[in-house]
């Protein structure tokens, strides 16, 4: 069997278009501009790459986009007076300070310092602890993509075996909250986990954000399983350099039933989710609904 191929670019463009609609909504209805601020310190060649889209596609939802760059030698005290600034400025709507900081800046005094409403990242204290609860919240856009894709495939996830291999704060935890919110039975998996090739054969679907290529084999995958890969690893191929997941991708699309590819998978959803948070983000401080931008709940939110 070889697995169906989820997507992303496609996912990802036609969430990106719902998100536009409801920018030009806001806008025509309301007077009302979504606005995206993104802080980057310092250079770093894939952030670069990854912030020039972030603006590209704000811009081209019909949001603002505000660029701040601080130099790598910008002190800790310039970054929080920077975000306050931005916590303050009625035409931000969202606020992403683009990681890794450099080694001296208190990256978790960084993020604790956004206002929570405009933590379209979702990884200050307050949202984490929103989503744990079970309350509203702006949800880290990866793991979000991650689901989206999932329910591509697996419109319902009840009682589905889950598997996450990765426990970052900013992927494997939250993915887990929001696999549980879906009432799927989750298991987490890290590097002290012991037999992870028989724990991730339990997985309907498994979901790798470790940073090892592809390091989940073909024959870890249950047969039908549905693979989400959030690896993003650049490895030597021939004088050349490629991009490959953490997942065995040829390996294991002859067992999984479903499976992203990368590039092309999770990539695309994490851009177009950030949109999607940042006209959240905008509706709640104008005291609007959040849209869901899902079909299903989309008609009860504009009725
Ligand atoms: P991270 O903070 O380094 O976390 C990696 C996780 O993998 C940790 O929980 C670690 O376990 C676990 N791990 C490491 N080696 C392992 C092993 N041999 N067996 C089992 N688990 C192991 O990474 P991250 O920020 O979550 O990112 C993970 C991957 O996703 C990276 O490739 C990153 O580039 C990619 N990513 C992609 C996107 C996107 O938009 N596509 C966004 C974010 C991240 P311990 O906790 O025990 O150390």
């Amino acid at each position: 069997m070889t697995a169906r191929i989820i997507d992303g670019k496609a996912i990802a463009a036609e969430l990106r278009g719902k998100v536009a609609d409801a920018a030009h909504r806001l806008a025509r209805d309301r007077g009302l501009v979504p606005g995206l601020a993104v802080v980057v310190v310092g250079s770093h060649p894939a952030s670069e790459v990854y912030v020039g889209s972030k603006t590209r596609m704000a811009l081209g939802s019909g949001m603002r986009s505000y660029d701040h760059r601080l130099p790598e030698t910008a002190s800790e005290a310039e970054l929080l007076e920077l975000v306050s600034r931005l916590n303050a400025d009625p035409v931000v709507h969202g606020i992403l300070v683009q990681l890794p900081l450099p080694a001296h800046i208190d990256t978790q005094k960084i993020v604790a310092a956004i206002d929570p409403r405009k933590d379209v990242d979702g990884f200050t204290p307050t949202n984490a602890g929103r989503l744990t609860t079970g309350l509203p919240a702006l949800v880290p856009c990866t793991p979000l993509g991650c689901l989206i894709l999932a329910k591509t495939i697996e419109p319902s996830l009840d009682g589905r075996e889950a598997v996450v291999i990765g426990r970052s704060n900013i992927v494997g935890k939250p993915l887990v909250q929001l696999l549980l919110a879906e009432n799927a039975t989750v298991t987490i998996a890290h590097s002290r986990t012991r037999d992870l090739a028989g724990v991730c054969r339990r997985g309907d679907l498994v979901f790798a954000a470790v940073g090892r290529p592809e390091m989940v084999r073909g024959h870890w995958i249950k047969p039908g399983a549905t693979v989400i890969d959030v690896g993003v690893n650049r490895v030597a191929a021939h004088g050349n350099s490629r991009t490959v997941g953490d997942v065995a991708f040829t390996e294991a699309r002859e067992i999984a039933g479903a499976i992203t590819p990368v590039p092309g998978g999770v990539g695309p959803m994490t851009i177009a989710c950030l949109l999607a948070n940042t006209v959240r983000a905008a509706c709640a401080l104008a005291g609007l609904p959040m849209p869901t931008f899902d079909d299903r709940r989309q008609a009860v939110d504009d009725g």
